[in-house]
């Protein structure tokens, strides 16, 4: 079961990580990012169900962060802020935010709020999201199976977790260091090779014609990334 997606906007690495951790745990799907014009860009792409906004940011602030999610959509939003005295706007009709923790804060408690949010704005967990379905590819997290335009393919393991992670963030281009560090264990450290050879594998399986790929686009220069 897929809770919902989570976007996590947060400066502070250690709090970001803890975030991440406890809404993973709980079954959500978690992308973070460190500033507020990230935020902005990955709200576009990641498609979230709720955003994690903390209100000091680097580049855009966390308010017109808020503000500009408030201008598009009426996707729910819970503030973090180190200071109280500004609770009563952020929540209050000024910004529309949802909710709000000071920190430091819970983040037990922190996912209890986002549950509690994402109930109150209607939002269903959905058995769909356990499946990715692309042209001529689908992606299913919970019996790890793909299908291509041939039928069943068989990854392995590895193989099938560095598709699910690309393809789960589609569009978003990743360092082979970015992936190695996601999909990887730690004993991997450093060897990006290894993301060369497996990708090269993984488009053997799913793309049609592995030299003109549909979905796992080389980025020069960069990495890799998914193409819906
Ligand atoms: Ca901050």
């Amino acid at each position: 079961m897929n809770e919902g997606r989570v976007l996590v906007v947060e400066d502070e690495p250690m709090v970001a990580e803890v975030v991440e951790r406890y809404l993973r745990r709980d079954g959500y799907d978690v992308c973070i990012v460190h500033d507020g014009k990230a935020a902005l860009t990955e709200f576009a792409s990641f498609q979230p169900d709720l955003v994690v906004l903390d209100l000091m940011l680097p580049q855009i602030d966390g308010k017109e962060v808020c503000r500009q999610i408030r201008g598009r959509s009426q996707t729910p939003v819970i503030m973090l802020t180190a200071r109280s005295e500004e609770i009563d706007k952020l929540v209050g009709l000024e910004l529309g935010a949802d909710d709000y923790m000071t920190k430091p804060f819970s983040p037990r408690e922190l996912v209890a709020r986002v549950r509690a949010v994402l109930r109150r704005a209607g939002h269903q967990p959905s058995a769909n999201s356990d499946t990715l379905q692309f042209d001529g590819l689908v992606v299913n997290r919970v019996t790890r199976t793909v299908e291509g335009l041939r039928g069943p393919v068989q990854l392995t393991a590895l193989e099938f977790d560095l598709l699910y992670y690309v393809a789960s963030h589609p569009g978003q281009v990743f360092s082979r260091a970015q992936l190695l560090d996601a999909v990887w264990d730690y004993e991997y450290a450093g060897d990006t090779s290894t993301v060369t050879v497996h990708m090269r594998r993984l488009r053997a399986k799913v793309e049609p014609d592995p030299s003109r790929p549909r979905h796992l686009k080389t980025v020069w220069g960069v990495g890799y990334k998914f193409e819906p």
